[in-house]
């Protein structure tokens, strides 16, 4: 199941919060709503860094190849466009939970 909404209160995370958090180095999204902080499954930060950097520069690889292109410029081109779809894809199935580490203010006392 992917994250869509705060683990606390149900308030809906946009897919761009996501997007940011991954963007800037899987960073903690915390709910406008009721200050829960989440963090990334560290399971996904491997698989991740597998979708986005290992898929795109194996197939940029196999690409050249068959289509004979030794531009240098094209191959980091492509490894970048891949890359950055795959971004795109572990916003939709990226996993978060609630940080062990809260906002000092008020201790919630209803995790599951
Ligand atoms: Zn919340």
């Amino acid at each position: 199941m992917s994250f869509q909404q705060c683990l606390t209160c149900k308030e809906n995370v946009r897919y761009s919060t996501k997007l940011t958090s991954i963007f800037f180095g899987y960073r903690p999204i915390t709910c406008k709503a009721c200050g829960t902080v989440h963090e990334v499954d560290e399971r996904y930060r491997f698989l991740f860094s597998l979708y986005t950097v290992m898929i795109p520069v194996i197939l940029v690889y196999i690409i050249t190849a068959i289509f004979s292109i030794e531009s240098r410029l094209v191959q980091v081109l492509l490894v970048l466009l891949l890359a950055s779809g795959s971004v795109f894809y572990a916003g939709t199935r990226i996993s978060y939970y609630k940080s062990k580490v809260q906002p000092t203010k008020k201790r919630s006392r209803n995790e599951v």
